[in-house]
């Protein structure tokens, strides 16, 4: 499907029409958790699939339904599923088309949670993850060209923001044979579509910058209509199901998606900016500094660098300890994607399970702070920075 308007106009109207009960002009909270069918051959035919409609709200439900066709509509995706999180997004995804003895290759550096799939829990099933070196384009193809079923991205990484050529690996995995899953919560779909890069299927946590509040949780699936279909099937049994309550929150925050996210990616470009210059400041990190690895990728990819950075101090830990309580105006939270801007240290929120030299190892530096941009004013933002680090000057 070719996107016929802009994603800001689809971020507020796709997906909604076929589900405003009564003229409505919102989507309705359909908590309803069965269906009411007084003609018995009907309620026959849709059970089985001979007619469109609603039986039980494990498996469909209108207003998680209309929240699937706008993000489908936003990724160019022929079709969607949602779940309860974005962590059930992504276990059901690999849970549906992964077998015992079949191998992925991923990078070091996806989400906490992702890792621990790996780690933990796919080792069961006797399905192995290699994971590579996360801008290593070459020990990446060259992984993939050994063979694999599942080829796991995320482009930018948390917490460091490295970025990996989509398309490339994407017709390495090709080549191979293998699904190409990307995981697009970080560059939501008005920066990145990954569809569009050759990925087969792309994930989001919705509890981040789809829904933008922080007052929901939910992951969504897109991609091809077969490929969704199968992990649809999985999620209706597996029952990691999004609550329609918070599918009417997903869907209301999306409405500011494209507003939230050029304001949030404006202040991360100018905080950066200015804390390049900051004396206290040691290490930066953002796919849009030139000095970047893979700022050309970013810049080829992207149609903008995003909302998060992060930044060691020279003081280290300590002074991250003191930095961070003097901050008014952002959350110290496990989280990101947020309307609030929301801090936390890398071995808190995205690292919290690693030792400090397994952090040494992924290139992150022990006192790394990530920075998630909210929409306040940037001056506002910048000077909260200013009087926090003031702290900590020599
Ligand atoms: C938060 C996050 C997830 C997991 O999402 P939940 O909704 O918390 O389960 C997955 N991937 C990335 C990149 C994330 O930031």
């Amino acid at each position: 499907m070719k996107q016929q308007v802009n994603r800001a106009t689809e971020a507020v109207w796709a997906g909604e029409k076929d589900y405003r009960a009564h003229g409505a002009s919102q989507v309705p909270v359909v908590n309803s958790v069965s269906y009411d069918y007084e003609d018995l051959d009907y309620w026959y035919k849709v059970s089985t699939g001979g007619a469109e409609g609603y039986i039980y709200s494990r498996n469909t439900n209108p207003t998680v339904a209309a929240f699937e066709e706008k993000v489908a509509a936003l990724e160019d995706a022929e079709a969607a599923t949602s779940f309860a999180t974005g962590m059930a997004a992504i276990s059901g995804t690999f849970y549906t088309f992964l077998k015992p003895g079949d191998r992925v290759v991923s990078i070091k550096d996806s989400y906490g949670g992702t890792n621990r799939l790996f780690s933990d829990f796919l080792p069961h099933m006797n399905i192995e993850a290699t994971l590579c070196d996360t801008d290593d384009h070459e020990a990446l193809e060259e992984e993939i060209g050994k063979g694999c079923r599942l080829v796991h991205l995320e482009s930018p990484t948390n917490p460091t923001v490295k970025i990996i050529d989509i398309k490339r690996i994407a017709e390495a995995a090709h080549e191979a044979g293998a699904l190409v899953v990307v995981d697009n919560t970080f560059a939501t779909p008005i920066l990145q579509n990954p569809l569009e890069l050759g990925a087969d299927l792309v994930i989001h946590s919705a509890t981040k910058f789809l829904g933008g509040h922080a007052d929901a949780l939910g992951g969504i699936l897109c991609g091809k209509k077969e490929l969704v279909a199968e992990v649809f099937h999985y999620r209706e049994i597996n029952g990691a199901t999004l609550d329609p309550h918070a599918a009417y929150m997903l869907l209301r925050g999306m409405k500011t998606l494209d507003l939230r996210v050029r304001k949030q990616t404006e202040n991360a470009e100018k905080l950066v900016e200015y804390l390049s210059h900051h004396p206290e400041v040691e290490d930066l990190f953002y796919p849009g500094l030139e000095s970047h690895p893979h700022h050309d990728i970013a810049k080829a990819q992207m149609r903008g660098y995003g909302g998060i950075f992060s930044f060691s101090l020279k003081g280290g830990q300590e002074a991250v300890r003191k930095v961070l309580p003097l901050l008014k105006y952002a959350n110290r939270a496990a989280n990101l994607g947020a309307v609030e801007t929301t801090v936390g240290p890398a071995n808190t929120t995205s690292h919290v399970e690693s030792t400090e030299e397994e952090m040494k190892a992924l290139g992150i530096p022990s006192s790394l702070v990530r920075y998630s941009a909210g929409i306040e004013d940037f001056d506002d933002l910048k000077n909260d920075l200013a009087q926090a680090l003031d702290s900590v000057k020599n």
